[in-house]
């Protein structure tokens, strides 16, 4: 097969290690600058230019698409879908996953657990609002964050009412969320591909830190997933519509709560701690879907 990787950067540790396993299960590999494509719109004859090149030959994609480029990406995505190109990330699940707020609402309506959330347009009822979710401490996060930043915890509710009060003079939108103290400082990310865990790690936030993104100085290990958190996290993704996601999940006393479902989740963190391929598993996937024009996509 033909395999592109729609990635921005060819030297970064996913887009490489895909490379490598695409390659060694014998396939063409083909790294592409998502922002350097032109798509060619018109009656049955969509094409994508690449660098004056029409990539007509493409088998599959694996998109890798950052947050800040989502529109572009998202497109180009789509102009392969209509081009009957198999793709490891539908573009309508890739939009979706990078609007936390819809995708807790997707997940909710799905009956997935979650920590309880609260989203206002400004709202000047600050009490209210942290009553909501079970008083404080509460965590408040900008929707557009990623990486932790734009993660606060309010240990009190004067800290709570300032801070919600202060990102709302702003214009800028949170979501207030019940702080779940029993997961200790630690989340669970669960690799999931083609609706299965291939993989799992558990990450710990250093000491004196509640967030554990390995950005925020976090440390990670392999960890065996309870039956209820591998069925959480298959569920999620499947919800979202993803066929390859990093689904993150607290620990809590009431079982596993959804942080977020990643549809372009890095590859160094999870096979680091766990040994697994998890690049071959992605190849693996392509190999049962994609090839010349099998398959046709669903219309979303
Ligand atoms: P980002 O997308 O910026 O990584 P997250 O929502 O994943 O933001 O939050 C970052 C980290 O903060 C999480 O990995 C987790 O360790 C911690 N965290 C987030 N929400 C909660 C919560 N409701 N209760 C306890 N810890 C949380
Ligand atoms: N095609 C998707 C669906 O029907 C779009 C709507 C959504 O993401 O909620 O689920």
């Amino acid at each position: 097969m033909k395999i592109g990787i729609l990635s921005r950067n060819s030297q970064l540790y996913s887009t490489r290690r895909l490379v490598e396993a695409i390659e060694q299960r014998g396939h063409d590999a083909e790294v592409i600058d998502h922002l350097k494509c032109n798509l060619v719109i018109e009656k049955n004859q969509p094409t994508v230019i690449y660098k004056g090149r029409n990539l007509d030959y493409l088998d599959a994609i694996v998109p890798r698409i950052g947050a800040s480029v989502t529109f572009y990406g998202s497109a180009v995505v789509r102009q392969f879908e209509m081009m009957k190109v198999f793709t490891a990330v539908e573009s309508q699940a890739l939009i979706r996953s990078r609007d936390k707020l819809r995708s807790l609402q997707i997940l909710s309506r799905a009956g997935m657990g979650l920590p309880k959330t609260v989203f206002t347009n400004y709202s000047q009822d600050t009490d209210g609002i942290i009553d909501a979710v079970g008083g404080a401490p509460v965590i408040i996060k900008l929707l557009e964050g990623t990486q932790g930043l734009g993660v606060v915890l309010a240990e009190n509710r004067k800290a709570a009412v300032s801070v919600i009060e202060a990102f709302h003079g702003l214009k800028a939108r949170v979501i207030i969320q019940e702080y779940i103290k029993e997961a200790g400082g630690a989340d669970i990310r669960a690799f999931v591909v083609d609706g299965e865990v291939v993989g799992a790690m558990k990450r710990q936030a250093k000491e004196g830190e509640f967030r554990s993104n390995l950005h925020r100085g976090g440390s990670s290990s392999i960890i065996r997933l309870k039956r209820a958190e591998k069925s959480a996290a298959i569920k999620a993704a499947e919800k979202m519509g993803l066929g390859v996601a990093g689904v993150d999940m607290l620990q809590s006393s009431r079982g596993p709560l959804i942080l977020e479902v990643n549809s372009s989740p890095g590859l160094e963190g999870i096979e680091k701690s766990t040994g697994i391929d998890i690049a071959g598993k992605i190849v693996d996937y392509l190999e049962r879907n994609g090839g010349p024009r099998r398959r046709i996509q669903k219309d979303k």
